[in-house]
Order: structure tokens, then C-alpha cells, then sequence
């Protein structure tokens, strides 16, 4: 397992519920760690091909520029834009501060984090690979016909990975 992070990242955003943070915006720090597969035959080119923090920094960034009332939503809308951006996550955690959270009281931060973990087991070839809970895996695919969902459920335990979910691609 490899862990790529950047840490400390600042943002002047105008996420909250208040009319003032809106109007003059506030100040953020993003965290954000991902956890991805890693072997001795991974090449240090081939994974910054897959992930790099250039790229996570511009999620941070797209998201952080899109003003919310909740923090939690933008934690939420961060973790999506990286599972979209990337494919095989084994984990996420991300975690956004709010600085100065009050006006007109001296709370120095709030924080809200949000950890998913992703490893599943292939209940067909047994390998490990990341269900991300959506459309990627049967268990969750709405766009599976009912037949083959009930065929797959009469059948395996729990998720497939997308090498054994190829062999059931009859969709709606
Ligand atoms: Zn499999
Ligand atoms: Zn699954």
C-alpha cells in the first residue's frame, strides 16, 4: 500500500450559512490522503501517471471554488470529484478547516473529515480491488437488468471486480 497526500493546502473560499461569510469569504486549509495499491513492480512514472497531487490539488480547488452553506457537503463533493478522477482508490480521507468559523467570537477552527475505505474481495477470482459502491460494481449498478442482478445475487456472496463483472454485461 502507497499513501499520497498534500497537506496544509489554503483557500480563500465563501462557504457558510452566514450572509457575511458569503459576501466576504473566509479562510480554509484542505487535507486530503489517499491510499493506493503499491507493489515492488510499480514504477515510480507509472504512478505518477495514475495519481499525482497536481491533480488532486485541482479537485481541491474546482470544489473549493463552488460556495456551499455545510462544510460537509463540501467534504462530500471533494471525495466524489476524487473517486471520479481516480479509478482504483483503495481509500480516501479528507479533512477541510474553516478558520475564524463565528463571527465576532474567538473560535479559532472547525474541521469536518470524512474517511471511506473502498477495499473489497472479488466474491468470483478472490483479488482485492476497489468497490467504490456505485455503478463500477454489480451490487450497486442500476443499470444492470433485475434478471442479471438476481442471477448475480443467487450466485455471489458480495461484489465483483470489473474483470469478472465484464462477463455479465447484459445492461437494461
Ligand atoms: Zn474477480
Ligand atoms: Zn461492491
Amino acid at each position: 500500500m502507497g499513501l499520497i497526500a498534500i497537506e496544509n493546502v489554503r483557500f480563500f473560499a465563501h462557504h457558510g450559512v452566514y450572509e457575511e461569510e458569503k459576501i466576504c469569504g473566509n479562510e480554509f486549509e484542505v487535507n486530503v490522503y489517499v491510499e493506493v495499491d503499491l507493489d515492488s513492480s510499480t514504477r515510480m512514472e507509472d504512478l505518477s501517471q495514475t495519481l499525482n497531487y497536481e491533480t488532486i490539488f485541482l479537485c481541491c480547488k474546482k470544489v473549493m471554488g463552488q460556495p456551499q452553506d455545510l462544510l460537509e457537503t463540501v467534504c462530500i463533493d471533494l471525495v466524489k470529484s476524487l473517486k471520479a478522477h481516480f479509478p482504483a482508490l483503495r481509500s480516501i480521507k479528507v479533512n477541510i478547516r474553516k478558520f475564524n468559523p463565528m463571527p465576532g467570537e474567538r473560535v479559532g477552527s472547525s474541521f469536518i473529515e470524512i474517511e471511506e475505505n473502498f477495499k473489497s474481495k472479488c466474491s468470483a477470482c478472490g483479488n482485492s480491488f476497489s468497490c467504490y459502491k456505485d455503478n463500477t460494481c454489480w451490487c450497486f449498478d442500476q443499470e444492470l437488468s433485475e434478471e442479471t442482478r438476481k442471477v448475480l445475487k443467487d450466485k455471489y456472496k458480495g461484489c465483483l471486480c470489473p474483470e469478472c463483472l465484464k462477463q455479465f454485461t447484459v445492461k437494461k
